[in-house]
């Protein structure tokens, strides 16, 4: 079981600290709830702006770049068509295979198509094929297509616009047009390579933002075209978010976290990415994330500043309460609360415990000065049962011991000489002819000699041995340690004194003379009959013409 003082000692807890961490925890859960909320509001919006801007931006560069082919196209197909040049095209491949007049062939052909070529916003060079697509002329000999590439051009069911991808140089995207001849059958092909630079430019449009960036991918996904800011790490990845047409979250094959969405281009085979990195695109949600992080900072330490102020006002009171309580407990009522005016229930509580440990204070001081006057009483009453158990052992008359102590005393030293086999003697006295002298001069006389041989007997005798009143006008004495021989020693010695003592009665003119019959004893065992030999003894000695003293036998 716990002692008081433990249950009284100091609060493991404190009320004040339970009250801040409540508000601490209570604001803080709070403030993030309230700030998830936002986040996730803000981030879905973003998410959802980006779900209708994204596809958008998309849309937009894959029109322009198709209506940029078709353009391209368009202007091929009508340099391989338009009669004159038709003409000159199906000579010139016709002729082909003659070495003598390549030279002048090659310069009718640039002149034919460099026109064309310089004008176009699209296409920058012309190639002529054969019927089996190897190149013949072209228009720019720098910007010329390989026998491979030319024949998967001219290739039955091929795509109308190809990409051709170039180590260490821009891709080469081209397209090809069939030349017809005078039998109605394709006799060679022209194709148009488009300008990659202007390919770039096609695809950037103000839509896209600083963070974005747009690639054209061809086949085998391998980046035709980059459009906005690199991408992290350098070459632009190859990767397609699939599926396609949907805005993805996914890591590119450089390891940056991004966001993005892809779309075939029209039957090439082609696709186009736009993406952003995460951080990038999520940028003002990270924002707001920050903002809140600050903003809930400052709340939860605002409350819980607050809550410290509060608490500590309301608490400081009740632990002041608390203190004094257990001051009052320990039983000490001299300390008071400062009392603060406070108009509340704690202003109330500080004056009610105030003023109860007043009333306590002056309660204490009244048991007290009760105590203390019970303990003077008490002592007084003491000392009165000691004059009275005095008074009750001591005769009046003579201040002697009375016959009651005589016996308790004489009980005591009969045991102590039975314990110690020491000697104990009795001497019994008796006044002689006292009656005569009550008769002749009256009892006060009588009293006063009582009083006059108590004297001369009190001063005989030694602290060691016990002189009492028998009774009436008879004295005793029991003597410890000491044997019949000495007892009678000492009871001549008292049979002389009272006979030699003056007493002279107050309206006396001579002193009278006074005598003592003595007694002697010793004790040899048995209690009765001690006190027959005494008393036999003192008979014998009155028997024997008084004033003197005898010996029991
Ligand atoms: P004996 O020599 O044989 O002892 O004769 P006695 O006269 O002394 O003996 P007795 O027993 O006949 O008388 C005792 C007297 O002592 C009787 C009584 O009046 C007197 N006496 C006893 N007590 C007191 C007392 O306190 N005061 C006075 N004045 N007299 C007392
Ligand atoms: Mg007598
Ligand atoms: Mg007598």
């Amino acid at each position: 079981m716990e002692s008081s003082d433990q249950r009284l000692a100091e609060p493991e807890t404190s009320v004040a600290t339970q009250i801040i961490l409540l508000v601490f925890v209570a604001t803080f859960v709070s403030a993030a709830a309230v700030s998830w909320i936002s986040i996730e509001t803000a981030r879905r919006q973003l998410w959802e702006q980006i779900h209708a801007t994204y596809p958008a931006t998309l849309e937009q560069g894959s029109q322009r770049l198709l209506r940029w082919l078709v353009e391209g196209r368009r202007l091929t197909a009508d340099v391989a068509a338009r009669r004159t040049s038709r003409d000159t095209l199906l000579a010139l491949a016709r002729d082909a295979g003659a070495p003598t007049r390549r030279a002048s062939a090659e310069t009718l052909f640039k002149n034919l198509t460099g026109p064309a070529a310089e004008r176009s916003r699209e296409v920058h060079a012309f190639v002529l094929l054969g019927l089996d697509g190897r190149p013949i002329f072209s228009t720019d000999s720098g910007e010329t297509l390989s026998a491979a590439q030319g024949e998967a051009l001219v290739r039955p069911g091929a795509p109308v616009v190809q990409a051709f991808s170039r180590t260490g140089q821009r891709p080469l995207v081209a397209t090809c047009i069939p030349v017809i001849g005078p039998g109605g059958s394709p006799a060679a092909y022209l194709a148009g390579i488009f300008d990659s630079d202007a390919l770039r430019d096609v695809l950037v449009s103000d839509r896209i933002d600083a963070a974005m960036r747009l690639d054209l991918l061809g086949p085998g996904d391998s980046v035709l075209v980059h459009a906005g800011v690199p991408a992290e790490g350098g070459t632009p990845a190859g990767e397609i978010p699939r599926p396609l047409g949907r805005v993805r979250e996914y890591t590119s094959a450089t390891g940056e976290h991004v966001i993005g969405v892809a779309r075939p281009l029209g039957t090439l085979g082609w696709t186009l990415r736009v993406e952003a990195p995460y951080d990038h695109a999520f940028a003002p949600v990270l924002t707001v994330l920050r903002r809140l992080l600050l903003i809930d900072v400052g709340v939860v330490a605002l409350a819980s500043l607050l809550a410290y102020a509060i608490t500590t006002r309301i608490v400081r009171p009740i632990e002041a309460l608390s203190d004094a309580a257990r001051r009052l407990a320990g039983g000490r009522f001299d300390r008071q609360i400062p009392e603060t005016g406070r108009h509340d229930e704690i202003g109330l509580l500080t004056r009610t415990f105030n003023e109860m440990a007043r009333r306590l204070q002056r309660s204490q001081a009244d048991l007290e000065a009760a105590n203390r006057r019970l303990r003077d009483q008490n002592q007084n009453l003491q000392a009165s049962n000691e004059v009275l158990e005095q008074l009750s052992i001591t005769d009046g008359l003579t201040k002697l011991h009375n016959h009651r102590f005589f016996q308790d005393h004489l009980t005591r030293e009969i045991k102590r000489a039975t314990r110690t086999g020491d000697p104990l003697s009795m001497i019994l006295l008796d006044i002689d002819d006292f009656k005569r002298l009550n008769d002749r001069l009256g009892h006060a006389a009588g009293d006063e000699a009582l009083q006059c041989i108590a004297e001369a007997l009190a001063e005989a005798v030694r602290d060691s041995d016990l002189l009492a009143r028998y009774g009436g006008e008879e004295f005793a004495i029991v003597a410890s340690s000491v044997d019949l021989a000495g007892a009678t020693v000492l009871a001549e010695k008292l049979r002389s004194a009272v006979a030699k003592k003056a007493f002279t009665p107050g309206d006396a003119v001579r002193p009278i003379t006074l005598s003592v019959s003595v007694g002697v004893a010793q004790y040899k065992g048995d209690r009765k009959a001690f006190f027959r030999a005494a008393d036999q003894a003192l008979y014998r000695a009155k028997a024997d013409g008084k004033n003197c003293v005898r010996v029991a036998v």
